[in-house]
């Protein structure tokens, strides 16, 4: 019987996973499906800079946190896994173009990154158009955040899958748990198909899911599938090497000349079915910002569904009323660039560490 069973093997499962078998437990990973093949395979990688000393809310504590954990936590699975998961410095322009709808600048945004303390380069629209002569003429504010970061996340979820086994992690695709039986204030047991696994530990981490999986235990917790769509195009050499957002929407540009653009933000069930509206709407909100993707190929499309907790912050801990029962769950647009400290968080809580954050952010 192993120490812990995490339930659901995307990102949040698997980090989890392997910082626990880092630490020296044994760690059994349940998934419905196959493994890190949902909304952490659907993502597009963005980090955002977050602040280290002078964070207020509990989301920026958790960005802050995470993003000095980062550097450390690629290095190590890079080096366990051989392999390079595209975990970059890129940095990142927040841009605007003053259409109707959409405000024309940017100063509300500039004021709240200040008082976060991050570094942010500034400057007018022509400076902006000087030093990124690929961004679209209306441009009417920018600005430039030198620390952010991306990572590839398929290439992540697959190098989180080799290190887990590597220490040692049982991963089980096609493992749905359906059933999960209480006995004396603990989980006894869970099913996944014909079997029953027992642990020491229960971790809830199924993503989108998870609401379902908790209100089985009697805990109510209001996460939903948020579905987001995403349209990859190529086109080598980039004309852009930094992450490019525009309030909710963005473009990613890989390495390779891949750029990703996203993404939508829509209500429709476990539905994961691209869109013509979304897609072309995708399509001409790029061409806006970078008049030459024009030209670019179009590679293909996808959706995922991002697990969004009405809460505005994941559920991150032991549940109350349960002795041996954990969740990680919902953390909507940014569980890639929070897989870190939750994976540390849980494991700080289940060796009854010192919990490096405070009550609040959990
Ligand atoms: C279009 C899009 C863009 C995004 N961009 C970014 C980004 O740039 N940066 C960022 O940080 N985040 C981003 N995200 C959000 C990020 O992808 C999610 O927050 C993150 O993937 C959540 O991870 P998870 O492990 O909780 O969920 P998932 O990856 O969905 O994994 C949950 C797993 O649990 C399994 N499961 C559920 N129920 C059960 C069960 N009963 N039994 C067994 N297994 C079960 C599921 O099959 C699934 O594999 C984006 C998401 C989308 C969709």
């Amino acid at each position: 019987m192993p120490d812990v069973i995490v339930i659901g093997g995307g990102v949040i499962g698997l980090s989890i996973a392997w910082e626990l078998a880092g630490h020296g437990l044994t760690v059994r990973v349940l998934e419905q499906g196959a493994i890190g093949q949902e909304s952490s395979w659907a993502g597009a990688g963005m980090l955002p800079p977050g602040p280290v000393a002078n964070a207020r809310t509990s989301e920026s504590r958790l960005r802050g946190a995470t993003h000095q954990l980062w550097p450390e936590w690629a290095q190590s699975l890079a080096s366990l896994s051989g392999m390079d998961i595209g975990y970059r410095r890129c940095g990142g322009l927040e841009v605007r173009f003053g259409d109707a709808g959409e405000p024309s600048d940017l100063s509300s945004e500039i004021a709240a990154v200040r008082a976060e303390g991050l570094v942010v380069e500034t400057g007018d629209p022509a400076e902006f158009r000087r030093r990124f002569p690929m961004l679209g003429p209306e441009l009417s504010a920018a600005f430039f955040l030198p620390d952010f970061c991306q990572v590839r996340n398929p290439r992540y979820l697959q190098a989180l899958q080799i290190g887990c086994r590597l220490r040692g992690v049982e991963l089980v695709a096609g493992a749905p748990v359906r059933q999960i039986d209480l006995s004396d204030g603990r989980i006894e047991s869970v099913q996944a198909g014909e079997n029953v696994h027992r642990a020491a530990e229960f971790v809830i981490a199924g993503g989108a899911w998870s609401g379902e999986l908790l209100g089985q235990i009697g805990f109510r917790a209001s996460i939903e599938p948020m579905k987001g769509q995403i349209v990859l195009l190529r086109a080598t050499p980039s004309p852009f090497q930094s992450v490019i957002q525009v309030g909710l929407r963005y473009l990613v540009p890989r390495d390779d000349g891949r750029i990703l653009i996203g993404s939508t933000e829509e209500r429709a069930g476990f539905d994961k079915r691209n869109t013509a509206q979304a897609i072309g709407d995708l399509i001409q909100f790029a061409r806006r910002v970078v008049p030459s993707l024009k030209d670019a190929q179009f590679e293909k499309c996808w959706a995922g569904l991002r697990p969004y907790a009405a809460t505005g912050q994941p559920y991150l801990g032991r549940l109350p009323q349960l002795a041996n029962v954990c969740v990680a769950a919902g953390h909507f647009r940014c569980g890639l660039h929070l897989s870190p400290i939750t994976a540390v968080l849980i494991r700080q809580i289940l060796l009854r560490q010192p919990v490096s954050l405070p009550e609040e952010c959990l």
